[in-house]
């Protein structure tokens, strides 16, 4: 395999590497594939593995004899809280475990601030002239969506290896008060995989801002998602934040979308006691009480944290030979070629590349040409604008492995014509 970098090529040779992707592109599109790397969902082998969870629960009442198939119990399980609030490590009088999705908490949240104000708003934030919100990128898309839905304006801020720049973050919270949050995940982020280090987390738990109802909407969506035996321990936000005499900055969002079902498992909020009191007050105004039946099947599905994390190594062991074989196509069909950095995500569900600038939407559409479905570029940025063009996001875990390799492979062919045609041109 000649692995000689694009710049480094002749003019001659650059021709014959082009009619040599031409013809393998050609190739590519004759076999009338049909594959699909776009969202990050789980595959059916997963979700295979909650199947117990249809022929729970057993009993009908919780640990506290309370019949779960009734009203009641809005700030949901008890036992299901504390054994998350051993996993997220806080407090279980801190969780509220919720519906199906964390995405509809962090939208309630939003929406119930700009209609009423957080818990230590002046005012709503829809009555301000402007909101605000700072977005690391890239970053992931439905946080954007949401904040467009509602009119928030976004301004970035670079994801680097251990979480947002902060200083970065600091610099634009300081002096503007129309700023009023910015979202992070912290854990194996979407669709980066970067951890957030511990002194990124304390400083953004103590800088000083502007808006006094600043909100750091921290959704550890991949807390437990690890891909190797290396687990990460997310920052401790919230005593980060307690201790910084800001108890009430951040606000945890977590689920079960990729642990039991995604479309049937259990959402979770995590907050200071005011935050956890200013949620209920607003969820209960169209909340009688949570889906209990399915958090105590949940609860006996898992049976303590333990459980959770043992069941988190059989995930790792059907997904992490999919994001390997992501880096091994990459790295044989790409390596050397100065075209394309990718990265070698420890958990999460998504591996970030990065081609020449100006050829991510030229890479998307040559792939769709040839039936292979990747995330629209862009989608990882504010309004969809990745400004370098440079940004697609590969979401592996779904299919199975050998259409992960034969999916990459269409796209490493992709790649490298776009990069040619370019770098001819
Ligand atoms: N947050 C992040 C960062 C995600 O990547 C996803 C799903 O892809 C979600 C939240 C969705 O979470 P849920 O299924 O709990 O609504």
């Amino acid at each position: 395999m000649n692995a000689t970098a694009l710049a480094d090529l002749s003019a001659d040779d650059l021709a014959a590497l082009l009619e040599e992707q031409r013809a393998a592109y050609d190739d590519l599109k004759a076999r009338g594939l049909k594959l699909d790397l776009t969202r990050g969902k789980p595959s059916s082998q997963q979700l295979d593995l909650a199947d117990d969870l249809l022929r729970l629960p057993t009993s009908t009442k919780d640990a506290s004899g309370t019949d779960v198939r009734n009203y009641g119990g809005l700030q949901g399980l008890q036992e299901l809280r504390e054994m998350f609030a051993e996993l997220l490590w806080v407090d279980a009088d801190q969780v509220v475990a919720g519906g199906n999705s964390s995405l509809s908490m962090m939208r309630d949240c939003l929406v119930w601030m700009m209609l009423f104000g957080a818990v230590d708003s002046e005012r709503p934030w829809g009555r301000e002239e402007k909101v605000r919100f700072v977005c690391p990128v890239p970053g992931y898309d439905r946080h954007f969506t949401l904040l467009e839905s509602l009119g928030i304006e976004m301004l970035t801020v670079p994801m680097r290896e251990d979480g947002p720049d902060a200083e970065a973050v600091a610099a634009l919270v300081a002096d503007d008060p129309s700023i009023k949050g910015m979202w992070i995940v912290p854990t194996y982020a979407n669709p980066t995989g970067a951890i957030c280090s511990q002194e990124v987390a304390a400083r953004l738990a103590a800088m000083p801002t502007a808006a006094p109802d600043f909100k750091i909407f921290w959704d550890n969506a991949y807390a437990l998602h690890h891909l190797t035996a290396d687990e990460a321990k997310s920052a401790d936000i919230l005593t980060l934040a307690s201790a910084a005499g800001h108890p009430d900055r951040p606000i945890m969002f977590a689920s079960t979308s990729k642990i039991s079902y995604a479309g049937a498992g259990v959402a979770f909020i995590a907050a200071s006691a005011g935050n956890v009191s200013w949620y209920l007050a607003h969820l209960g105004t169209g909340s009688i009480g949570p889906d209990k039946v399915n958090q105590l099947r949940h609860a006996e599905f898992f049976g303590s944290a333990q459980g959770v994390r043992d069941h988190m190594v059989k995930h790792r062991e059907i997904i992490a030979p999919k994001f390997a074989e992501v880096d091994r196509v990459l790295s044989e069909r790409l390596g050397g070629r100065g075209v394309a950095t990718w990265n070698t995500p420890t958990g999460g569900y998504f591996v970030n590349l990065d081609v020449v600038p100006g050829t991510a939407s030229r890479v998307v559409a040559l792939a769709k040409e040839a039936g292979i479905a990747l995330t629209p570029a862009g989608s990882s940025f504010p309004y969809k604008r990745d400004p370098d063009d440079t940004n697609i996001r590969l979401a592996p875990t779904m299919p199975p492995l050998e259409e992960v390799t034969a999916a990459m492979e269409g796209v490493a062919t992709c790649v490298l014509l776009a990069a040619a045609e370019k770098a001819a041109a």
